[in-house]
């Protein structure tokens, strides 16, 4: 036996890697960024702000002053704290570390956000994936089933959904909630609800089992790696006990909180995403041979024929976008656009419209 099958647990060992490909010299539409840099006034005070951190101590553990700002800012609902996590892929670290009872498992729709099954495993949590239907709306008998059957301690539903970019049905949802009742926790996954402009943040108060988490990477600094999650006292207060003490550094800490105050930078920004979208569903509806998916955040779910294809004739022309294709059967020749700039979007649809066919 080899010194890692000895050592690391099995689970591990099966596991692939999260793997980010190499993105330099690339049209890069994969990974959900914002494309728009802050304006040079509001990067020059930021720089000011950052130059003044004292790097040599250790962030105040509190985070008092930022997760204010995160609740007037950000429409968290009177009497509601937040945690605060490296990225969100840090908080749902978080759960499934605290959730991980012996015999506890993870539901969630699938397809779905790879990191729920990733990060229920490297737990030791096992994960129930329940297929969405052919149109990615929630196969709601399918999910309440699947309650019943497996009692998740955690059950998440993205809102709106990646890789599909759909909004689920709110009320099948609360169905939903109510199913799992005092038995597990719900967590609502709002990573693109600048794109979406729909949220559960404001129905905490009705659910004892509901976290809200979202996380400020869509809407533009996805570099500072800051997420956040809201529910009662009391679950934050179990979920806060496996949280790094010092896990947002003072640099992430001071970004945030200046452009915290600047937010409706940010907003603009994502309100002139969400109508690039509009205009690239518009164009891409025109193109024989593609199907594009309603969507709610800041991609399009597309099919063609021959997804492989395309996309190897897309990077070919130095476009990277996402072959989801193979994640799920239910993505058959699927690929994921991030919308960008005007600009970007029409470079991609000359690209897109050249690699369709070989
Ligand atoms: C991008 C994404 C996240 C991760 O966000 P980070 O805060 O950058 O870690 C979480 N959930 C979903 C559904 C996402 O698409």
């Amino acid at each position: 036996m080899t010194l890692s099958e000895k050592v690391i647990r099995p689970e591990v060992r099966e596991l692939a890697a999260y793997h980010v490909p190499a993105s330099a010299g690339f049209l890069k539409l994969d990974a959900m960024e914002n494309p728009y840099r802050l304006p040079e006034a509001l990067a020059r005070e930021l720089g000011q702000r950052l130059a003044e951190v004292a790097l040599n101590r250790y962030p105040t553990p509190t985070y008092s002053a930022l997760k204010e700002k995160i609740r007037t800012h950000l429409g968290v609902p009177a009497g509601f704290d937040v945690l605060l996590g490296n990225g969100s892929d840090e908080l749902i670290s978080m759960i499934s570390v605290a959730c991980a009872r012996p015999g506890a498992k993870v539901l969630a729709p699938v397809p779905g956000f790879v990191m729920y099954a990733m990060s229920a495993r490297f737990a030791g949590m096992e994960f129930v994936g329940v297929p969405l239907k052919a149109d990615f709306t929630l196969d709601l008998p399918a999910m309440l089933d699947a309650v019943r059957q497996h009692k998740p301690a955690v059950t998440y539903l993205a809102y709106p959904n990646n890789p599909t970019g759909n909004l689920f049905d709110a009320g099948q949802m609360i169905e939903i909630l109510r199913a799992v009742g005092n038995d597990g926790v719900v967590i609502v996954d709002e990573a693109y609800q600048p794109f979406a402009q729909a949220s559960f943040m404001d129905r905490l108060p009705e659910f004892a089992n509901l976290v809200v988490m979202r996380t400020v990477s869509k809407l533009g600094l996805a570099g500072i790696r800051l997420g956040y999650m809201s529910a009662s006292a009391e679950l934050l207060a179990e979920f806060d006990k496996v949280r790094p003490p010092y896990n947002i550094n003072v640099l992430t800490e001071a970004a945030a909180e200046c452009l915290l105050d600047r937010i409706e930078v940010l907003d603009q920004q994502a309100a002139a995403l969400r109508q690039a979208r509009g205009q690239l569903v518009a164009a891409l509806s025109t193109l024989p041979g593609v199907e594009v998916f309603p969507s709610a955040a800041n991609f399009l779910l597309l099919r063609v024929a021959d997804a492989d294809g395309v996309f190897s004739r897309l990077l070919d022309r130095k476009v990277l976008i996402k072959n989801v294709g193979k994640m799920h059967a239910l993505l058959a020749n699927c690929l994921r656009v991030t919308v960008s700039t005007p600009e970007e979007n029409q470079l991609f649809l000359d690209a897109l419209r050249a690699s369709l066919a070989p």
